[in-house]
C-alpha cells in the first residue's frame, strides 16, 4: 500500500475547492479542476530516490498521484520513456548544445495518451464509473479504449472522420465504440456533452476532467530524474489541448514544494502547427485567453485542437517560463521529420517533428541560445503516420544493374 496525499480538486480559475471522492468535470466557472495534495506531510514521509527506484513507469509515482487503491491502477507494460540524444540533428539544425528527444511513443499504444488516460481511467474505476466517452484525434482515443477494456470499462470514442484509419481501427479493435463525425475535435466534444444524460457516460475530454493531466504531470518527473533532479534550459512541446505541458509546469511546482528539485525552470515553448495556432495568434497578441482557429488544417492531427479549454492554464506556463509560443509550417514539419530519421536513425511522429522545426526556428532568430540543453517530446509513434512511398520494384527474374540500386 502506497500513502496517498491527495486532499481536494481546486478551480484552476476562482480556486474554489471540490470534492475529491466523487467523479467530477469542470468547475461551476466551468474551468479545469486541478488536484492539490499535502506535500507539507509528504516532505517528510516519502523519499525521492527510493520511488525513482521502482520499476512501473508512470505509475510509480503514487505518492503524487490521485489513486489510492492498487486495484484501481491499469497497468500495461508503461515504462520510463527514453531520453535520446540526437547529435546529427542538433548539428543539422544549428544547435551547439545537447539536444534530446523524449520519446513517448514507447508507451502503450504508442503515444503519451496513456499517461493521461491511464490515471483518467483508474480514478474512474475507482468511482465504479463503467462507460466512458470522448473526442480524439487517434491517440487518445486508442489510450482510453485500451485502459477501459483492460478494466472491464466500456468506451466511446468519437473521431474526426479524416482521423488517421490505424486510429479508428486500433481503437475498435481494442473494444471501443468508434464513430468518424464530420466536423472537428470540438465538434466531437459536443457529441460527447450532448449525449451524456441518455447515454449516461463519463466524459474524459482534455482538462474536463482533473486527472488526465496527473497523468501528464508524470513526464516532468521521469524528466527530472533522468536529468539527475535538474531541468534542461527549454523544453518544446506540441500543443493540443495542453495537457502535457500544463501538467509538467504543474509537476514542477510540486516537486519543488517537495524540495526534489530547486526553483529553476525551463523555458516552455508551445509549438504549434501553422494551420491551428491559436495558441501562438492569443500569445502574439499579448492575450490570456485563445480564440477558436477557424479551418484547422494540419496532418499534425494530435496538435489540431481548435480550442483549448485549458488555453489560460497554457499561455501562463509560456509567460512565467520565460517561454513563448511559435508556430511551424507543414513543409518545416516534414523537413525535420526527415532530418532526424535520416540523421540519427529516430522517426518523429509530425507532432515531435514540429518541436524540432521549432527549435531551429527558435536558434535561428535568438528566441534560444544555439547552445541551450533542449528537450523535444516526440509524443507518439513515428509509425502510426503516413510515409511517402519508399520502395521501389526490382524484377527478380531480370537482370540486375547492381549499380542502379545505389
Ligand atoms: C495529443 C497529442 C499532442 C498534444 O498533446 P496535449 O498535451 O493535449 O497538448 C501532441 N502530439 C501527439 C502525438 C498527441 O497525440
Amino acid at each position: 500500500m502506497y500513502r496517498n496525499y491527495f486532499t481536494h480538486l481546486e478551480c484552476s480559475a476562482t480556486g474554489t475547492h471540490y470534492d475529491k471522492d466523487q467523479p467530477q468535470n469542470l468547475s461551476e466557472a466551468g474551468k479545469p479542476l486541478l488536484a492539490r495534495y499535502d506535500f507539507e506531510r509528504a516532505k517528510g514521509e516519502i523519499d525521492r530516490d527510493e520511488i525513482a527506484a521502482r520499476e512501473g513507469g508512470f505509475w510509480k509515482w503514487r505518492e503524487l498521484l490521485p489513486v489510492r487503491d492498487d486495484k484501481d491502477v491499469c497497468a500495461l507494460g508503461e515504462l520510463d520513456t527514453p531520453m535520446i540524444d540526437v547529435p546529427a540533428t542538433a548539428r543539422a539544425s544549428g544547435a551547439t548544445g545537447k539536444v534530446w528527444v523524449k520519446d513517448e511513443g514507447r508507451l502503450p499504444t504508442g503515444s503519451f495518451k496513456a499517461r493521461g488516460l491511464g490515471l483518467a481511467v483508474a480514478m474512474a474505476h475507482s468511482f465504479g464509473i463503467k462507460r466512458m466517452a470522448m473526442p480524439t484525434n487517434g491517440n487518445a482515443g486508442a489510450a482510453l479504449s485500451a485502459y477501459c477494456s483492460r478494466m472491464g470499462m466500456e468506451s466511446y470514442c468519437f473521431a474526426p472522420e479524416d482521423t488517421p484509419e490505424v486510429n479508428l481501427r486500433e481503437m475498435a479493435r481494442q473494444g471501443a465504440k468508434v464513430f468518424k463525425v464530420n466536423g472537428y475535435i470540438h465538434h466531437c466534444g459536443a457529441l460527447v456533452g450532448a449525449g451524456k444524460a441518455e447515454m449516461g457516460w463519463f466524459d474524459v475530454s482534455t482538462l474536463k476532467e482533473p486527472y488526465r493531466i496527473e497523468g501528464k504531470k508524470t513526464m516532468g518527473v521521469e524528466l527530472a530524474m533522468q536529468m539527475g533532479w535538474t531541468l534542461p534550459d527549454a523544453i518544446f512541446y506540441p500543443t493540443g489541448g495542453g495537457t502535457g505541458l500544463i501538467g509538467m509546469w504543474k509537476a514542477f511546482d510540486e516537486m519543488e514544494r517537495l524540495s526534489w528539485i530547486g526553483s529553476e525552470r525551463p523555458k516552455m515553448i508551445a509549438v504549434q502547427a501553422e494551420g491551428c495556432a491559436p495558441i501562438v495568434r492569443a500569445w502574439d497578441k499579448g492575450e490570456t485567453h485563445a480564440e477558436e482557429w477557424l479551418e484547422a488544417d494540419t496532418h499534425a492531427m494530435g496538435i489540431r485542437v481548435p480550442k483549448a479549454i485549458g488555453d489560460f492554464l497554457i499561455l501562463e506556463a509560456c509567460r512565467d517560463s520565460g517561454g513563448f509560443a511559435m508556430s511551424v509550417s507543414e513543409d518545416e514539419i516534414q523537413a525535420a521529420r526527415v532530418t532526424c530519421a535520416q540523421e540519427d536513425g529516430l522517426l518523429l511522429c509530425p507532432e515531435g517533428a514540429a518541436t524540432l522545426a521549432a527549435m531551429e526556428k527558435a536558434m535561428a532568430n535568438g528566441q534560444i541560445e544555439r547552445d541551450a540543453e533542449c528537450v523535444l517530446f516526440n509524443c507518439g509513434s513515428g509509425l502510426k503516420y503516413d510515409m511517402p512511398e519508399g520502395a521501389k520494384p526490382l524484377d527478380r527474374h531480370g537482370e540486375i544493374d547492381w549499380g542502379s540500386l545505389k
